[in-house]
């Protein structure tokens, strides 16, 4: 069933098995999983239909310095389907290192093994509809040719492969499921404002709710999870402090902190010898019709032998900004660029004042390259604007054999990058967040030493040369700052309450019978965009929660 907060009398209790706060990614794939368990579900979500100014402006906040993290209320949507309304699909599961404790990673370590993820992997892949669970290019691609041909390196893999949703919209996409269901129901517009524990701040007794238009009720449960994404998690953990005075599972001032992201930009120069057709960088499409793409990795041995961070790269196309590439369709996204959402444009900016020269020389290889434009154009709109499954990105055919490589990293938990709270206060009440994110040495160091590598292991191959500035390698990461969308790591995992927040099932280390799933509790951010890995472990939530259930019943 689904229902709107707006039409629930005010002061009125509410009551339910479960209560899950936000209809994301985690909270839709929590739901899911909970339909015909016996279990009354209640799943509150902030957002209506629809996006809407007031409500998203329930997201924003400060952030300690522009240049490094966008402003709060940007890269995640307060909307029923949360960021999946806008995200871009690009998914991939966790490596087993990624939950080692690994000595050259402080902080490092989750209390639970990928073996622990694995059962729930193809029902998340399902969810987020990526086709098989199957992320080596050798059994999903048997008859792809290779990256790079006379390309072999026991150093640099290219095997890994990253799979597209659709890109799936939760809500969209589960709506209907979810509506027609007895033991569900999902309440838009409905914004949890406070925790309520009880006296001896190691329960929740309800929780109190706001709507937009001035009403309050609240909301006891058995048992409530909080699916709210990385940031608003944090924020909700804070902001609940009549009982903990500090805040809920705040003991040891460890919420909040760990605030990791992604490191991650267009880096160095690629030039490969020989024909263009020799080099594979586009998309695969699986038996399954899903498409796919290969990625260069580290092997986990090698990760440990260096010390370094877990880190991708892939072949991508040269600078956009800079119209040297004489790209027509290239020259047309820069000029696109404040057309585009915020979200997809940001790195479309190229960090200066763009002048009119270069506006102009992107105008002049727009106007000298019409075929590919026109090619690029009736493309996109076939496979992107009007396929269900879209065409993931802008990959074009290289006839210079001359690349850039994007890379995606893994940033070490820090505890000094933090989401903490302002005195200023949202239309309900709440404190605002402020994001003041950071990054270390090792985040940076690790692209550095793949990037290196791959140098020699092209050279060693005789199929090209990397070149890229390590001097310039700090700015050139973090030129737009931490990477958006991935919000991680502000209420950990982990086994001891004075550096984490919950235990290995999610659930708050203080409090019996408040649990977490989102991307907040992974106590590292692997090389892997999150969302599969997010709906993994709520998967794994909901299956621990049946169980509670009917060990009680
Ligand atoms: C532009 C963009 C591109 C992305 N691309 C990728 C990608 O390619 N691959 C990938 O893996 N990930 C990607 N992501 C990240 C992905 O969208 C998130 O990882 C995922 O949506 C997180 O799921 P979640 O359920 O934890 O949080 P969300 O999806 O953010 O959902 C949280 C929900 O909680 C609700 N909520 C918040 N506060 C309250 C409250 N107080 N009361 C009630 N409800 C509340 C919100 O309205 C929202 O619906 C991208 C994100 C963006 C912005």
């Amino acid at each position: 069933m689904i229902s709107n907060a707006r039409d629930v009398p005010q002061g009125t209790n509410l009551t339910a098995d479960v209560c899950i706060v936000g209809a994301g990614a985690a909270g839709l794939a929590m739901a899911m999983a909970l339909r015909e368990s016996g279990l009354k579900v209640l799943l509150l979500e902030s957002g209506g239909d629809k996006d809407d100014e007031a409500t998203q402006a329930l997201y924003a906040g400060e952030v300690a310095d522009e240049r490094m993290h966008s402003p709060p209320d940007k890269y995640r949507k307060r909307v029923f389907g949360g960021s999946t309304t806008i995200w871009g699909g690009r998914s991939m599961p966790f490596n087993p290192i990624d939950f080692e404790k690994r000595e050259h990673i402080a902080h490092s370590g989750w209390p639970i093994g990928f073996d622990d993820v694995a059962p729930y992997y193809p029902r998340a892949n399902e969810l987020i509809e990526a086709g098989d669970f199957d992320y080596s290019a050798r059994s999903a691609l048997p008859d792809a040719p290779p990256v790079i041909e006379g390309f072999q390196s026991n150093t640099i893999l290219c095997d890994q492969l990253e799979r597209f949703s659709c890109p799936t919209n939760f809500a969209a996409r589960y709506r209907h499921r979810l509506a027609e269901c007895q033991n569900v129901e999902i309440m838009l517009q409905a914004n949890v404002c406070h925790i309520q524990l009880d006296a001896s701040g190691q329960t929740v007794q309800h929780l109190v709710c706001g709507t937009l238009d001035g009403k309050r009720f609240q909301v006891s449960a058995t048992r409530f999870v909080l699916a709210t994404g990385g940031i608003e998690v944090a924020r909700l953990l804070l902001a609940s402090r009549d009982v903990m005075t500090t805040g809920i599972g705040n003991r040891f001032d460890q919420v909040g902190r760990y605030y990791m992201c992604h490191i991650a930009g267009n880096i160095g120069k690629v030039v490969f010898k020989g024909k263009t057709s020799a080099i594979h960088h586009g998309y695969d499409l699986s038996a399954e019709g899903v498409y796919c793409r290969r990625r260069f990795s580290m092997p986990a041995e090698l990760q440990r032998e260096l010390g370094v961070a877990n880190v991708i790269a892939r072949l991508h196309f040269p600078t956009i900004t800079d119209p040297a590439h004489r790209n027509g369709v290239l020259s047309g996204l820069f000029l696109a660029k404040n057309f585009i959402s915020y979200e997809y444009g940001k790195r479309l900016q190229s960090g200066e004042r763009d002048s009119l020269g270069r506006y102009a020389r992107h105008l002049l290889n727009v106007m000298t390259d019409p075929f590919d434009t026109t090619a690029f154009l009736l493309h996109w709109i076939r496979y992107r604007t009007l396929s269900e499954r879209k065409f993931p990105s802008v990959v074009l055919k290289n006839r210079t054999n001359l690349f850039s490589l994007d890379v995606h990293g893994e940033q070490a938990p820090n505890p000094d990058s933090r989401i903490t709270l302002t005195a200023d206060k949202d239309a309900l009440g709440m404190p605002r967040t402020r994001v003041d994110w950071r990054y270390s040495d090792i985040d940076i160091v690790s692209v550095d030493k793949m990037l290196a590598l791959m140098a020699s292991e092209f050279k060693r191959c005789g199929v090209g040369e990397l070149t890229y500035d390590p001097k310039t390698l700090a700015d050139d990461l973090t030129m737009y700052g931490a990477y958006g969308g991935h919000h991680i790591g502000t209420a950990r995992m982990g086994t001891d309450v004075r550096t984490s927040v919950v235990n290995a099932d999610g659930r708050l280390h203080d409090v019996g019978n408040l649990y977490v799933a989102s991307a907040a509790t992974f106590p590292t951010s692997s090389q892997a965009n999150p969302t599969l890995t997010i709906v993994a472990l709520a998967l794994r939530l909901a299956a621990h929660l049946k169980t509670l259930a009917r060990q009680a019943s």
